[in-house]
């Protein structure tokens, strides 16, 4: 067999090579950014299928974004194209609403039930709470509590309330019972109730964790209490869990996550071997360097080593940019990206890759725009928009809460005839003949039925879990990995993904780290660690850029440098200015320099 002569271990160094072989038992990886931790995670889990008679359907994998878990996919399907199918690869909120819907009898639902999105979460509040205001304290409440552990220990449920006595917490039950008279779950219930379920049928535990004897979890230091209580009741102390992560770059905390998982992994797992990854296959070795010194004043891994290994001769410094206003930053990366790829795009909306005139032969998918706060995007879109720079949006909006996909899926419920696709297109065409020339509207649908899809693919047939998929896909991942497109991301979205370009604008006080205007200084570690996931998403060139003024709510601030910036030695950086950045057709050398 061609597979096995090749061997699936023979694309991973000789640390990587151990961390796969470790074949049963606990297994921690530990390791800083583009060490390999998730091609280690898709390696072994092949190896383990293809080379020591492990059953596909025996293997879980979990990540935490619907993108990582789409792309752990495509990796496993690029090593064992047939087997990989059959393997369970999702979020945690998707491994929740699989067994729930599994298990919709034993919780109050059908499996057929639906997932409330924010709109009929609110309607529900609100009717109970008696006022819109009440309800969303309510549903805040809820939202703050979601990633509580159950305390399973002593039997009391103190994440959903229940039992606790409390007025907010009969409100928050009386708010569940109202979903289940609906069929309905929220978001908070699919992680929630499978917890509860499992928690109190031994025996159910006892046939998942037969199903999976193999689960794997990466980004292991964003998980939170809620996650962590399902994945211990899928796994026993000495079974085969393999958690991958890094703690630097723990940056969910603000929604309940909690590295403390991370940190006492061997606590909880005694019979845990701890591998350490420390060469960096992505950026070059300036990227390293600054990246090491930027976490270093908070770092959670004391002594971590990190060193650049890959082929990158002769790499450029960091270039930093100070600009007048948003407006100016926005278009000196615009600028800046149009001199990169040769200066194609002022002059024609050709989005080609330009690879005939030494430029790297980079195109505009190699290039990504990193940003803290959504808002920040406006200003980014409008100067590509006027420079021809084609580009693609990753933004946090539920699917759902696009109008355009809430109308599809409400015309959706008549249509019962023919495949799912094919319903799906049938819908998209009558709503925008009904939408007529609103072409606004017709744009959202048509942008609305292309996202949606690949979903109706996957979901074959069934309606109720198409609509699942669709509310699951809780970040609008219309982001195309091979589209030649510029990609804007927040910096949380840019999690695990790597670009040989990267751009990361706003770098202030009061953006990065974030701070509400007149707000006091908060506690800024985990601001410095998205700094720092930001940093090492860029394999060749990594441009860092700031505002002296910014307009935030709706009032234009002074605003001073980051003080992470300073954290970065000089004879690392580089001023970057307009002139540099807007001279014409650079050599190959001046461009270095930029
Ligand atoms: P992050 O912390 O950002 O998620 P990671 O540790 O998961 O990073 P990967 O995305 O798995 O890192 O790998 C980073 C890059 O390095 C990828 O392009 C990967 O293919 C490459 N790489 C990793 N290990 C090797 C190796 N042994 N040989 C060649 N390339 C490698
Ligand atoms: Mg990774």
């Amino acid at each position: 067999q061609p597979r096995r002569a090749q061997g699936l271990l023979d694309g991973l160094d000789p640390d990587q090579r151990a961390a796969a072989e470790r074949v049963a038992g606990p297994l921690l990886i530990v390791a800083g950014p583009g060490t390999g931790k998730t091609r280690t995670l898709t390696h072994r889990i092949a190896h383990l299928v293809a080379e020591r008679g492990v059953a596909p359907q025996g293997c879980l994998a979990i990540t935490f974004t619907r993108r990582a878990a789409d792309e752990l996919r495509e990796r496993l399907t690029g090593l064992l194209p047939d087997e990989a199918a059959r393997m369970t690869v999702t979020t945690f909120h998707g491994l929740g609403s699989l067994i729930l819907r599994e298990q919709a009898g034993r919780a109050g639902l059908t499996r057929d039930f639906g997932i409330a999105d924010e709109a009929q979460r609110l309607v529900i509040a609100a009717e109970l709470c008696g006022s819109e205001a009440q309800g969303r304290k309510l549903l805040a409440q809820r939202d703050r509590g979601a990633g509580t552990a159950p305390d399973s220990d002593t039997g009391t449920d103190t994440g959903t309330g229940t039992g606790t006595g409390t007025d907010d917490s009969a409100a928050e039950a009386d708010y569940e019972r109202r979903l289940r008279e609906r069929n309905l779950a929220d978001f908070t219930d699919l992680l929630r109730l499978p917890v509860r379920l499992l928690d109190a049928d031994p025996d159910l535990a006892a046939a998942y964790r037969d199903r999976w004897p193999w689960v794997s979890v990466d980004e292991y230091q964003d998980i939170d209490g809620t996650q962590y209580a399902l994945l211990r009741l899928l796994t026993t102390a000495d079974g085969n869990l393999t958690a991958i992560g890094d703690p630097d770059q723990a940056i969910y905390g603000f929604r309940g996550a909690d590295v403390g998982f991370f940190l006492r992994f061997a606590q909880d797992f005694p019979a845990a071997r701890s591998v350490r990854l420390t060469r960096n296959y992505r950026s070059n070795a300036t990227i390293v360097a600054a990246a090491v010194q930027a976490i270093a004043p908070t770092s959670l891994v004391p002594g971590r080593a990190l060193r650049a290994v890959g082929d990158f001769s002769d790499p450029p410094r960091i270039g930093l940019h100070v600009a007048a206003d948003e407006r100016a930053e926005a278009s000196f990366v615009a600028r800046a990206i149009d001199r990169l790829l040769g200066g194609t795009s002022l002059h024609s909306l050709d989005s080609g890759r330009v690879t005939d005139d030494g430029h790297d032969g980079l195109g505009f998918g190699d290039v990504s725009v990193l940003y803290r706060t959504d808002a920040q995007s406006a200003a980014l879109m409008s100067a590509f928009d006027n420079a021809g720079i084609p580009f693609q949006k990753r933004s946090h909006d539920r699917l759902l809460a696009r109008p355009g996909v809430r109308a599809l899926a409400a015309e959706l419920a008549h249509q019962s005839q023919g495949p799912l696709t094919e319903r799906v297109r049938a819908a998209v065409a009558a709503l925008c003949e009904r939408a007529g020339t609103d072409t606004e509207t017709v744009t959202d649908l048509r942008t609305a039925g292309e996202l949606v899809a690949p979903l109706a693919a996957r979901a074959g047939d069934d309606l109720s879990g198409f609509l699942a998929e669709l509310s699951l896909g809780a970040e609008v991942d219309a982001l195309d990995p091979r589209a030649d497109r510029v990609a804007l991301l927040t910096l949380h979205a840019a999690k695990g993904l790597e670009y040989p370009v990267v751009f990361l604008v706003g770098c202030e006080d009061g953006m990065l780290p974030f701070r509400f205007p007149g707000a006091e200084r908060d506690d800024e570690a985990e601001e410095r660690r998205l700094f720092f996931v930001g940093l090492t998403r860029a394999q060749q060139r990594l441009y860092l850029s700031r505002a002296r003024e910014r307009t935030r709510y709706k009032t234009v601030r002074e605003a001073a440098a980051s003080p992470f910036l300073a954290a970065i030695g000089p004879e690392l950086t580089m001023p970057v200015d307009e002139e540099s950045a807007t001279r014409k057709r650079p050599s190959d050398r001046q461009l270095r320099l930029i």
